[in-house]
């Protein structure tokens, strides 16, 4: 054990751990990055690092600064862990679509929130749009732009993608993630590529999003939803996801990602949020496929805590139709 320097200094190099169970049920290691245990809580904690740190070294961002950004939530947390580490303000948009507990948790972190209504891309009001055009208005401030602004996936290219090779002695077959920017598997899947051809890269998707599509057929075309996910699926494919190496993808369903998250928290005692559920959920759907023997690394981008109200509200799921296994329910 040695000692960390300071805050900035302790995201990123997350321990990797076996998913015991899951591991036993198909005969691979199933192993997770445990992201959940950034000092925000979640895999947006290198890209917020990594964007600050690139706009002070641009110039963009200066001392007293002010970062703005449209984030549903975990880039936005993270963004005001490094802003209040540095000493920026932090300007967050945000769907109303998202949990309350993001909303008040930002907050408490000291960040002024702005919940917009939830429009898609397209359409001039999107929470992104309003960012950047805010950010605009300021003097020495930057719109971080998680989508497409490529500090995010070499956030992963340079710390996540050589933590996955270093913990796994190289011996990773595949690696799977969910996309909300695309960040984390664009950086992660270019580093393992350039190790070895043969780390296999599966684009994780929920249903209503466009990215099965794109990687299975070439058209973003939007599938059937919408999914109660959060932070993840995108109807467009960014400037961070597009150099992304990627063989395959899979979907994952609510059920198949409710199923697995309280599995996993009545079984193992892990508290993980829903993209961890469909991420894991996407890696035994490919140790299947691969057969025992294998490597299969994934993301564990959050914990639960932020979801009581959705995920781990069985009035929320019931109105959505979706069950709690029966060993969970009391
Ligand atoms: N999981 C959660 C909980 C997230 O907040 C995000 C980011 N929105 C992701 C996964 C996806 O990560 P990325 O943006 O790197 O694709």
């Amino acid at each position: 054990m040695s000692i960390v320097n300071g805050l900035t200094s302790s995201i990123g190099k997350t321990p990797m751990i076996r998913i015991n169970s899951l591991s036993e049920e198909t005969g691979c290691e199933i192993l997770g990055k445990a992201e959940f245990m950034n000092p925000g809580g979640s895999v947006k904690d290198r890209a917020a690092l990594w964007m600050i740190e690139e706009a002070e070294k641009s110039g963009a961002l200066k001392p007293g600064g002010t970062v703005v950004e449209g984030t549903a939530g975990n880039t936005g947390i993270g963004l005001a862990h490094v802003c209040n580490n540095r000493g920026y303000e932090t300007i967050i948009y945000m769907p109303d679509n998202q949990s309350q507990e993001k909303v008040n948790l930002l907050r408490t972190l000291g960040a002024e929130v702005r919940v917009v209504p939830t429009v898609p891309y397209a359409n001039d009001m999107n929470f992104q749009k309003q960012a950047g055009r805010f950010a605009a208005t300021l003097e020495n401030a930057i719109w971080a732009n998680q989508f497409d602004n490529t500090a995010n996936s070499l956030a992963h290219y340079e710390s996540t993608g050589p933590e996955i090779w270093d913990q796994t002695n190289g011996g990773v077959d595949a690696f799977t993630c969910a996309v909300g920017t695309g960040g984390t598997l664009a950086g992660t899947s270019l580093y393992l590529k350039e190790q070895s051809a043969n780390v296999k890269i599966v684009l994780a998707d929920p249903m209503g999003s466009a990215l099965y599509n794109w990687v299975t057929t070439g058209e973003a075309t939007m599938t059937p939803g919408p999914s109660m996910t959060e932070g993840i699926g995108n109807s467009r494919v960014t400037q961070n996801l597009a150099p992304a190496k990627i063989d395959d993808a899979v979907q994952v369903d609510d059920q198949e990602m409710v199923d697995m998250v309280y599995r996993l928290l009545h079984q193992e005692g892990w508290f993980f949020g829903s993209s961890s559920g469909i991420n894991l959920g996407a890696a035994v759907k490919i140790a299947k496929d691969l057969g025992p023997g294998h490597t299969v690394v994934t993301i564990l981008c959050d914990g639960g805590s932020k979801y009581q109200s959705r995920l781990y509200n069985p009035e929320f799921l019931a109105e959505r139709n979706l069950t709690i296994p029966q060993f969970a329910q009391q």
